[in-house]
């Protein structure tokens, strides 16, 4: 497993968010963690990125437990977490918001060799290159972030619900993004309230509800569930 949880459990003030949540995540795999709004999905990100600190249990990434690491040293194990809010740099350029992705990388090689693979991803940042993040639409906004996470290089990409506040066209283009991701060799550990697309692009996933995995498996069998079919799927 490239990226391994077990029992991991987050409280905000005394409130548990997040309880005894165990999942993995192979390398090349795409994994989605869904649920309903509050099920807990932010939080566990959060909490494998070190952005909180878990109350029980361990992260694992490569073998390497990230349990004492601070959230800024987490990039350069390979960790790419890209959040709800996006975190752009709003009053900077395209161009700078991905510049600052590849701080982690000293040689100008190593720094522009993933910038044609964004460019490849989403043609539109690179028409947008000298215009300010704040000026780009949800969906561009969403593209940059997702485009800066990917200039660190890593071996694992978070997403914390990309498709969130975008409109229909170009949430289609970041789920066949994802998948395009993936197939270059980076791993994805995908959050999402859009079950339909994202088992449609994932080989695994993991359902939350109220802070606890009430069920995983593979895609496909996730999918075909009666229970998720009629509480989540509408059937
Ligand atoms: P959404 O899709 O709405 O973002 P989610 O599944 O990502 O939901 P979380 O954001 O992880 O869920 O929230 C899980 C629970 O933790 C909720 O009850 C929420 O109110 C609580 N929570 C989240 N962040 C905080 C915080 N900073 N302080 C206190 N409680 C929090």
């Amino acid at each position: 497993m490239l990226l391994e949880v077990n029992h991991l459990t987050t409280a905000y003030n005394g409130l548990i968010a997040i309880s005894d949540i165990s999942l993995g995540v192979s390398e090349g795999e795409i994994v989605v963690v869904a649920g309903a709004n509050g099920a807990g999905k932010s939080t566990l990100l959060k909490s494998i990125a070190r952005m909180e600190k878990p109350n029980a249990g361990t992260v694992s990434f490569d073998g390497t437990r990230l349990d004492d690491l601070a959230a800024h040293l987490v990039p350069a194990k390979g960790l790419a977490y890209v959040p709800e809010n996006r975190r752009l740099f709003p009053r900077l350029s395209v161009a700078d918001n991905l510049r600052l992705g590849s701080y982690l990388h000293r040689a100008k090689a190593d720094r522009e060799s993933p910038l044609q693979q964004v460019f490849d991803l989403f043609p539109r940042l690179k028409e947008r290159l000298s215009q300010r993040a704040e000026t780009l639409s949800g969906g561009e906004q969403q593209m940059l972030a997702i485009g800066r996470a990917l200039m660190t290089r890593p071996r694992l990409l978070m997403l914390d619900e990309p498709s969130q506040g975008i409109m229909p066209k170009l949430v289609d283009e970041i789920f066949r993004a994802v998948r395009t991701i993936r197939d270059s060799g980076v791993t994805v550990l995908l959050v999402e309230q859009r079950l339909v697309e994202s088992l449609e692009i994932a080989d695994r996933a993991y359902v939350l509800q109220t802070g606890r995995v009430i069920l995983s498996g593979p895609a496909a069998e996730i999918r075909a569930n009666p229970d998720v079919r009629r509480a989540y799927l509408g059937m």
